[in-house]
């Protein structure tokens, strides 16, 4: 909603004339469409998520593993597009409508273990969230690109105002704080989601929780439960003796593995 008054404010600036800024408004309300084209997700790919295509040696590794995960679940694998991504973790993702990514250091698990996980994000693409959340990111781009200017901005009204108050001079300071709050009313009047910020981060935490469980669930479906369990089991005993405090636990993304072992053990 604010990047549609982002938008319709550009547009306004850049012409008068109404019907031009009806165009451009609903040209940017299309342009989401351009998120389902494979290209484009290739591209977001690369530039936004640093992956790359895996090499034959890589790709012979892989394949043949995503494909039985794909017959297991009775959909066709060439649909999706694997990537590598260029990082020292061990970790998997499901990005846009066909992108299922692996770290380097994945490849080296055991068949089954990166099986199960390959099969866990195959359970993010069948419910929609990867998708979903890459149009959610588009369309938040010029939201995004508002509140950064902003912040910009504010940043720099404050360091001259604070140059004014080493001077000596009171009144250049203040106005420069006045401005800065302006600027800060400005914003919120433009986004005014982000009061509730503090509210909604939470409740969006919860929810990718939840997708979390629902990708496990549905590895586990396909018959990789006790696969999963297993890999599961080992992150757990990596990263034992770690406590994630209330706060981390509300905010996170990502239940806590422990959690994720008794659902599947309970076969929920
Ligand atoms: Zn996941």
């Amino acid at each position: 909603m604010s990047s549609f008054v982002v938008v319709a404010l550009v547009a306004g600036v850049i012409s008068a004339t109404a019907w031009v800024v009806w165009v451009v408004v609903g040209v940017w309300v299309l342009s989401g469409g351009i998120t389902f084209l494979p290209a484009v997700e290739s591209g977001l790919a690369r530039l936004m998520f640093d992956m790359r295509v895996p090499t034959a040696v890589e790709l012979g590794r892989v394949r043949p593993l995503w494909e039985s995960v794909c017959a297991a679940a009775g959909v066709d694998s060439a649909r999706y597009t694997l990537w590598v991504e260029q990082s020292k973790e061990l970790n998997a993702f499901a990005a846009g409508g066909r992108t299922v990514a692996i770290t380097r250091r994945a490849l080296d698990l055991p068949p089954r273990s990166l099986e199960a996980i390959l099969a866990h994000e195959l359970g993010h693409h069948l419910s929609g969230h990867s998708r979903a959340s890459l149009l959610a990111w588009w369309y938040e781009l010029p939201a995004q690109a508002a509140i950064w200017l902003v912040g910009m901005a504010m940043r720099v009204v404050l360091v001259v105002a604070s140059a004014f108050a080493r001077f000596g001079s009171a009144a250049g300071a203040l106005a420069g704080v006045l401005l800065a709050l302006t600027l800060l009313v400005g914003l919120i009047a433009l986004n005014p989601w982000l009061l509730l910020m503090p509210l909604l981060s939470p409740l969006l935490a919860w929810s990718r929780r939840l997708g979390e469980y629902r990708a496990d669930a549905t590895a586990a479906r396909f018959g990789y439960g006790p696969d999963l369990v297993n890999v599961l089991s080992g992150w757990l005993s990596a990263e034992h003796g770690v406590r994630r405090s209330f706060r981390v636990r509300m905010l996170s993304n990502h239940p806590a593995t422990a959690d994720r072992i008794r659902r599947l053990r309970a076969g929920r």
